[in-house]
Protein backbone atom coordinates (compact mmCIF):
# COMPACT_ATOMS: atom_id res chain seq x y z
CA UNK A 1 0.00 0.00 0.00
CA UNK A 2 1.13 3.11 -1.16
CA UNK A 3 2.23 5.85 2.06
CA UNK A 4 -0.40 8.30 0.70
CA UNK A 5 -3.03 6.07 -0.29
CA UNK A 6 -6.47 7.87 0.51
CA UNK A 7 -5.01 11.21 0.29
CA UNK A 8 -5.73 13.96 -2.12
CA UNK A 9 -3.43 16.66 -3.41
CA UNK A 10 -4.69 19.72 -5.80
CA UNK A 11 -1.74 20.34 -8.33
CA UNK A 12 -1.37 23.93 -9.94
CA UNK A 13 1.67 24.40 -12.46
CA UNK A 14 1.23 21.34 -14.86
CA UNK A 15 1.72 23.03 -18.14
CA UNK A 16 3.50 19.83 -20.01
CA UNK A 17 5.38 16.29 -19.04
CA UNK A 18 8.56 18.69 -18.51
CA UNK A 19 6.77 20.85 -15.14
CA UNK A 20 8.14 20.50 -11.84
CA UNK A 21 4.75 19.75 -11.08
CA UNK A 22 4.16 16.88 -13.40
CA UNK A 23 7.46 15.54 -11.52
CA UNK A 24 5.58 16.14 -8.63
CA UNK A 25 2.43 14.68 -9.26
CA UNK A 26 4.26 11.69 -10.57
CA UNK A 27 5.89 11.15 -7.52
CA UNK A 28 2.74 11.48 -5.18
CA UNK A 29 0.49 9.49 -7.44
CA UNK A 30 3.17 6.49 -7.25
CA UNK A 31 2.66 6.16 -3.64
CA UNK A 32 -1.33 6.31 -4.05
CA UNK A 33 -2.44 9.91 -3.58
CA UNK A 34 -5.72 11.26 -6.03
CA UNK A 35 -4.46 14.59 -8.23
CA UNK A 36 -7.11 17.19 -8.85
CA UNK A 37 -5.18 20.09 -11.96
CA UNK A 38 -5.32 23.61 -12.34
CA UNK A 39 -4.56 25.22 -15.78
CA UNK A 40 -4.77 28.46 -17.35
CA UNK A 41 -7.74 29.38 -18.74
CA UNK A 42 -6.82 28.99 -22.38
CA UNK A 43 -7.92 26.50 -24.98
CA UNK A 44 -4.31 25.81 -25.98
CA UNK A 45 -3.20 25.51 -22.29
CA UNK A 46 -6.04 23.00 -21.16
CA UNK A 47 -5.27 20.50 -24.19
CA UNK A 48 -1.80 20.97 -23.38
CA UNK A 49 -2.28 19.69 -19.71
CA UNK A 50 -5.18 17.44 -20.62
CA UNK A 51 -2.64 15.71 -22.65
CA UNK A 52 0.04 15.45 -20.07
CA UNK A 53 -2.67 14.42 -17.18
CA UNK A 54 -4.66 11.73 -19.83
CA UNK A 55 -3.47 8.48 -18.10
CA UNK A 56 -4.31 9.82 -14.59
CA UNK A 57 -8.46 9.77 -14.80
CA UNK A 58 -8.39 12.59 -12.62
CA UNK A 59 -11.56 13.77 -11.28
CA UNK A 60 -10.91 17.55 -11.01
CA UNK A 61 -9.41 19.46 -13.64
CA UNK A 62 -10.31 23.39 -13.82
CA UNK A 63 -9.32 26.79 -14.64
CA UNK A 64 -7.41 29.35 -12.91
CA UNK A 65 -5.29 31.95 -13.39
CA UNK A 66 -3.77 33.09 -10.35
CA UNK A 67 -4.66 36.80 -10.41
CA UNK A 68 -8.46 36.49 -10.55
CA UNK A 69 -9.37 35.83 -7.13
CA UNK A 70 -13.06 34.44 -8.50
CA UNK A 71 -11.45 31.76 -10.14
CA UNK A 72 -9.17 30.69 -7.18
CA UNK A 73 -11.88 30.70 -5.03
CA UNK A 74 -13.91 28.37 -7.48
CA UNK A 75 -10.95 25.76 -7.67
CA UNK A 76 -11.03 25.30 -3.87
CA UNK A 77 -15.03 25.16 -4.26
CA UNK A 78 -14.51 22.41 -6.83
CA UNK A 79 -12.18 21.02 -4.70
CA UNK A 80 -14.39 20.14 -1.74
CA UNK A 81 -17.53 19.33 -4.10
CA UNK A 82 -15.07 16.49 -5.81
CA UNK A 83 -12.83 14.98 -2.57
CA UNK A 84 -14.72 16.34 0.33
CA UNK A 85 -11.38 17.67 1.59
CA UNK A 86 -7.88 18.23 0.33
CA UNK A 87 -4.36 17.03 2.55
CA UNK A 88 -2.14 18.26 -0.29
CA UNK A 89 -1.63 21.91 -2.23
CA UNK A 90 1.09 22.11 -4.95
CA UNK A 91 1.80 25.87 -6.14
CA UNK A 92 4.19 25.30 -8.91
CA UNK A 93 3.80 28.64 -10.21
CA UNK A 94 5.92 31.53 -11.26
CA UNK A 95 5.64 34.25 -14.36
CA UNK A 96 7.18 37.26 -14.95
CA UNK A 97 7.40 39.20 -18.47
CA UNK A 98 10.60 37.83 -20.84
CA UNK A 99 11.73 41.73 -20.94
CA UNK A 100 12.49 41.58 -17.45
CA UNK A 101 15.28 38.33 -18.07
CA UNK A 102 16.67 40.35 -20.88
CA UNK A 103 17.07 44.18 -19.57
CA UNK A 104 18.71 45.50 -16.39
CA UNK A 105 17.31 44.92 -13.38
CA UNK A 106 17.10 48.65 -12.73
CA UNK A 107 14.85 49.15 -15.45
CA UNK A 108 11.72 47.00 -14.56
CA UNK A 109 8.78 48.95 -15.17
CA UNK A 110 6.23 49.26 -12.30
CA UNK A 111 3.85 47.55 -14.10
CA UNK A 112 6.04 44.25 -14.80
CA UNK A 113 7.19 44.43 -11.11
CA UNK A 114 3.85 43.89 -10.00
CA UNK A 115 2.68 41.11 -11.87
CA UNK A 116 5.72 39.25 -11.03
CA UNK A 117 5.43 39.51 -7.53
CA UNK A 118 1.38 39.34 -7.99
CA UNK A 119 1.61 35.54 -9.91
CA UNK A 120 4.62 34.18 -8.77
CA UNK A 121 4.49 35.21 -4.46
CA UNK A 122 1.26 36.59 -3.68
CA UNK A 123 -0.60 33.85 -5.54
CA UNK A 124 0.88 31.79 -2.41
CA UNK A 125 -1.00 33.77 0.19
CA UNK A 126 -3.88 33.70 -1.68
CA UNK A 127 -4.11 29.85 -2.50
CA UNK A 128 -3.49 29.54 1.26
CA UNK A 129 -6.30 31.85 1.92
CA UNK A 130 -8.42 29.85 -0.04
CA UNK A 131 -6.90 26.67 0.60
CA UNK A 132 -6.98 26.62 4.62
CA UNK A 133 -10.56 25.70 4.61
CA UNK A 134 -10.35 22.76 2.44
CA UNK A 135 -6.95 21.37 3.48
CA UNK A 136 -7.56 18.93 6.45
CA UNK A 137 -5.58 18.76 9.61
CA UNK A 138 -1.31 18.16 9.36
CA UNK A 139 -1.92 18.77 5.84
CA UNK A 140 0.63 19.96 3.30
CA UNK A 141 1.46 23.38 1.25
CA UNK A 142 4.30 23.31 -1.24
CA UNK A 143 6.01 26.04 -3.72
CA UNK A 144 8.99 25.99 -5.62
CA UNK A 145 11.40 29.04 -5.31
CA UNK A 146 15.25 29.76 -6.67
CA UNK A 147 18.39 29.93 -5.00
CA UNK A 148 18.31 33.50 -7.17
CA UNK A 149 16.54 34.90 -3.91
CA UNK A 150 19.46 34.68 -2.06
CA UNK A 151 22.52 35.59 -4.04
CA UNK A 152 22.55 37.51 -7.44
CA UNK A 153 22.60 35.56 -10.36
CA UNK A 154 22.64 37.17 -13.97
CA UNK A 155 19.35 37.86 -15.71
CA UNK A 156 16.87 36.81 -12.84
CA UNK A 157 16.12 40.71 -12.00
CA UNK A 158 12.97 40.80 -10.90
CA UNK A 159 11.72 37.13 -10.41
CA UNK A 160 14.61 37.05 -7.50
CA UNK A 161 12.92 39.23 -5.74
CA UNK A 162 9.33 37.37 -6.28
CA UNK A 163 11.15 34.41 -4.95
CA UNK A 164 12.34 35.96 -1.83
CA UNK A 165 9.01 37.46 -1.00
CA UNK A 166 7.74 33.69 -1.82
CA UNK A 167 10.22 32.52 0.61
CA UNK A 168 9.44 35.09 3.33
CA UNK A 169 5.93 34.03 2.41
CA UNK A 170 6.13 30.72 3.69
CA UNK A 171 7.50 31.41 6.95
CA UNK A 172 4.68 33.73 7.84
CA UNK A 173 1.93 31.51 6.11
CA UNK A 174 3.79 28.12 8.09
CA UNK A 175 2.93 30.17 11.90
CA UNK A 176 -0.69 31.03 10.77
CA UNK A 177 -1.59 27.89 9.01
CA UNK A 178 0.55 25.83 11.53
CA UNK A 179 -1.69 27.45 14.55
CA UNK A 180 -4.51 26.86 12.65
CA UNK A 181 -4.94 23.44 11.86
CA UNK A 182 -1.55 22.24 11.96
CA UNK A 183 -0.71 22.41 8.13
CA UNK A 184 3.10 22.87 7.24
CA UNK A 185 3.91 25.38 4.44
CA UNK A 186 7.04 24.45 3.01
CA UNK A 187 9.24 25.50 -0.08
CA UNK A 188 11.68 23.55 -2.27
CA UNK A 189 14.41 25.51 -4.05
CA UNK A 190 15.41 23.48 -7.25
CA UNK A 191 18.20 23.64 -9.16
CA UNK A 192 17.74 24.64 -12.82
CA UNK A 193 16.20 22.05 -14.79
CA UNK A 194 15.00 22.61 -18.29
CA UNK A 195 10.83 23.78 -18.69
CA UNK A 196 8.98 25.64 -20.20
CA UNK A 197 9.39 28.81 -17.44
CA UNK A 198 13.28 28.20 -17.71
CA UNK A 199 13.26 28.36 -21.53
CA UNK A 200 11.90 31.90 -20.86
CA UNK A 201 15.41 32.93 -18.98
CA UNK A 202 18.30 34.29 -21.22
CA UNK A 203 21.37 32.06 -20.16
CA UNK A 204 19.73 29.62 -18.75
CA UNK A 205 22.20 26.96 -20.34
CA UNK A 206 24.95 28.59 -18.74
CA UNK A 207 23.20 28.30 -15.07
CA UNK A 208 22.38 24.61 -15.80
CA UNK A 209 25.95 24.54 -16.16
CA UNK A 210 27.54 26.54 -13.88
CA UNK A 211 25.52 24.27 -11.05
CA UNK A 212 27.50 21.04 -12.66
CA UNK A 213 30.50 22.76 -12.39
CA UNK A 214 30.36 24.17 -9.01
CA UNK A 215 28.04 21.90 -6.64
CA UNK A 216 29.81 19.92 -4.32
CA UNK A 217 27.74 16.51 -6.39
CA UNK A 218 28.88 18.51 -9.67
CA UNK A 219 25.19 16.89 -11.00
CA UNK A 220 22.29 18.49 -12.92
CA UNK A 221 19.02 18.42 -11.44
CA UNK A 222 16.72 16.13 -12.88
CA UNK A 223 12.50 16.58 -12.15
CA UNK A 224 12.20 13.36 -10.69
CA UNK A 225 14.74 14.51 -7.79
CA UNK A 226 12.28 17.05 -6.76
CA UNK A 227 9.51 14.79 -7.34
CA UNK A 228 10.93 12.80 -4.59
CA UNK A 229 11.81 15.80 -2.01
CA UNK A 230 8.27 16.81 -2.43
CA UNK A 231 6.84 13.31 -1.54
CA UNK A 232 8.98 13.18 1.23
CA UNK A 233 7.75 16.84 2.48
CA UNK A 234 4.12 16.22 1.87
CA UNK A 235 4.56 12.91 3.62
CA UNK A 236 4.22 12.00 7.81
CA UNK A 237 8.23 11.40 7.24
CA UNK A 238 8.05 15.18 7.35
CA UNK A 239 5.51 15.50 9.87
CA UNK A 240 7.52 18.53 11.99
CA UNK A 241 9.19 20.08 9.03
CA UNK A 242 7.59 23.61 8.45
CA UNK A 243 8.40 27.20 7.11
CA UNK A 244 11.58 25.76 5.34
CA UNK A 245 13.12 26.15 2.23
CA UNK A 246 14.82 22.71 1.18
CA UNK A 247 17.57 22.67 -1.33
CA UNK A 248 17.32 20.11 -3.95
CA UNK A 249 20.91 21.79 -6.35
CA UNK A 250 23.49 19.21 -5.87
CA UNK A 251 24.47 21.50 -3.27
CA UNK A 252 25.15 24.65 -5.15
CA UNK A 253 23.77 26.68 -2.90
CA UNK A 254 26.83 26.52 0.17
CA UNK A 255 28.92 27.25 -2.11
CA UNK A 256 31.03 30.54 -1.42
CA UNK A 257 33.91 30.10 -3.91
P1 LIG B 1 6.49 25.35 -16.12
O1 LIG B 1 6.31 23.95 -16.50
O2 LIG B 1 6.47 26.36 -17.21
O3 LIG B 1 5.44 25.72 -14.99
C1 LIG B 1 5.08 27.04 -14.67
C2 LIG B 1 3.60 27.06 -14.47
O4 LIG B 1 3.14 28.33 -13.99
C3 LIG B 1 2.86 26.79 -15.79
O5 LIG B 1 1.91 25.77 -15.60
C4 LIG B 1 2.20 28.14 -16.05
O6 LIG B 1 1.03 28.03 -16.81
C5 LIG B 1 1.91 28.56 -14.64
N1 LIG B 1 1.47 29.94 -14.58
C6 LIG B 1 2.09 31.07 -15.00
N2 LIG B 1 1.32 32.15 -14.79
C7 LIG B 1 0.19 31.71 -14.20
C8 LIG B 1 -0.99 32.32 -13.72
N3 LIG B 1 -1.18 33.65 -13.82
N4 LIG B 1 -1.97 31.57 -13.17
C9 LIG B 1 -1.81 30.22 -13.09
N5 LIG B 1 -0.72 29.56 -13.52
C10 LIG B 1 0.27 30.29 -14.08
O7 LIG B 1 7.91 25.58 -15.40
P2 LIG B 1 8.55 24.99 -14.05
O8 LIG B 1 10.01 25.22 -14.20
O9 LIG B 1 8.04 23.64 -13.77
O10 LIG B 1 8.03 26.04 -12.95
C11 LIG B 1 7.33 25.66 -11.78
C12 LIG B 1 7.86 26.39 -10.57
O11 LIG B 1 9.18 25.92 -10.30
C13 LIG B 1 7.97 27.90 -10.74
O12 LIG B 1 7.62 28.54 -9.52
C14 LIG B 1 9.46 28.09 -11.00
O13 LIG B 1 9.93 29.39 -10.68
C15 LIG B 1 10.00 27.04 -10.06
N6 LIG B 1 11.42 26.69 -10.27
C16 LIG B 1 11.82 26.22 -11.50
C17 LIG B 1 13.16 25.93 -11.68
C18 LIG B 1 13.65 25.45 -13.02
O14 LIG B 1 14.87 25.48 -13.25
N7 LIG B 1 12.78 24.98 -13.92
C19 LIG B 1 14.08 26.05 -10.63
C20 LIG B 1 13.63 26.51 -9.41
C21 LIG B 1 12.30 26.82 -9.24
P3 LIG B 1 1.06 28.53 -18.37
O15 LIG B 1 2.37 28.17 -18.94
O16 LIG B 1 -0.09 27.80 -18.96
O17 LIG B 1 0.89 30.01 -18.33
Amino acid sequence: MGQLEGKTALIMGVLNEHSLAWAITEALVAEGCACGFTYMPEERMERRVRKTIEGLNSRLIVPCDVQNDAQLQQVFSRAQETYGSLDIVIHSIAFAPRQTFEEPFHKTSRADFQTALDVSAYSLVAVAREALPVLNEYGSLLTLTYGASQRWIPNYNVMAVAKAALECSVRYLAVELGEAKKIRVNAISAGPVKTMAAAGIKGFGSMVERNVVKSPLHETIEPEDVGAAALFLCSSGAKRITGQVYYVDSGYSVMGW
